[in-house]
């Protein structure tokens, strides 16, 4: 069975990457995008895609739901945009699969409210590559021994969001494990505000952002005398195709909402 996809954001950095993926994969078919503002009739027009690339732009969700009527929403756009998306594009029974990043914890309730009442499958992947899932998998389980951590995440100074999804995800995975407790000097004071970076349950997460970064994360696990490093690196935004993928095909046979690609890969 071909799986019918559209694609919000498809002008931005994620969104291009995931156009020219799912156009070049033989079970998927590329129906629509969904853009803000009128940029042409076709992504062709953006002159951003090769001339044959000719999926229609839409502005409205409800009329590309009715003319191209796509099984998957796939939205690469801002934390301004999505929950709007997602909710809307479930409303319509189009089944998202979320790579933007940015929701609160009573929007992702929400959500999942809705994706269990109306039995239309939604995955939410605050990252898409498998190495960073895979990272955060071990920092969860690796808490459990080492409770004092610190997290690091590194981005491109494009970035809207701090922290980043993963590193707000992680932090969550870790929580699981590490009970709540404040870390450093209790009489510790900042000569700078900041410099600590965010208290996640007293667990500290730092935001880097840099031209030349594309998606970096350390986790630091300090004990007595001894230090545990786990680092994931994206070098390009090919890294998190494959999830994307995967998230397309496997959405098709859910019933409800998934936040996390761990819960999708063995
Ligand atoms: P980007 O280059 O800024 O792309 C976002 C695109 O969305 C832009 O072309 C923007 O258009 C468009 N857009 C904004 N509002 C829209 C709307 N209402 N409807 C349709 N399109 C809209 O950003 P990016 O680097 O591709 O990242 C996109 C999102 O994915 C971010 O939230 C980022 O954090 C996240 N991300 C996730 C992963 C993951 O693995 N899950 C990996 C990397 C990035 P204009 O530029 O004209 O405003």
């Amino acid at each position: 069975m071909t799986i019918r996809v559209a694609i919000a954001g498809a002008r931005g950095k994620m969104g291009k990457e995931a156009v020219h993926t799912v156009m070049n994969h033989a079970e998927m078919e590329l129906v629509s995008v969904l853009d803000y503002k009128k940029v042409g009739d076709t992504i062709a027009d953006t002159k951003l895609f090769p001339s044959n690339f000719t999926a229609p732009i839409y502005i409205d969700l409800e009329q590309l739901n009715a003319e191209t009527k796509p099984d998957v929403l796939v939205d690469l756009t801002t934390p301004e945009f999505v929950y709007e998306h997602t909710k809307q594009a479930l409303e319509l029974n189009i089944r998202p699969v979320v790579g933007t990043t940015g929701f609160s914890d009573e929007q992702l309730e929400e959500l999942k409210a809705l994706s269990k009442e109306s039995k239309i499958g939604c995955i939410i992947a605050p990252n898409f590559a498998i190495g960073a899932v895979l990272m955060m998998k071990f920092a969860e389980q690796a808490a459990k021994y080492l409770p004092d951590i610190e997290i690091i995440e590194m981005h491109h100074d494009q970035k809207l969001d701090a922290p980043s999804g993963t590193a707000m995800k992680t932090a969550h995975l870790i929580s699981q494990q590490r009970p709540i407790h404040e870390q450093g000097h209790v009489r510790e004071k900042e000569i700078l505000e900041g410099a600590r970076g965010a208290n996640y349950d007293g667990m500290r997460i730092h935001s880097v952002r840099l031209p030349g970064l594309v998606a970096h994360q350390q986790v630091l696990l300090g004990g007595e005398g001894q230090m545990l490093t786990l680092r994931h690196d994206s070098f390009n935004r090919g890294s998190f195709m494959s999830g994307v993928i995967l998230s397309i095909q496997t959405v098709m046979e859910k019933e409800e909402l998934i936040y996390g690609l761990e819960h999708i890969i063995d």
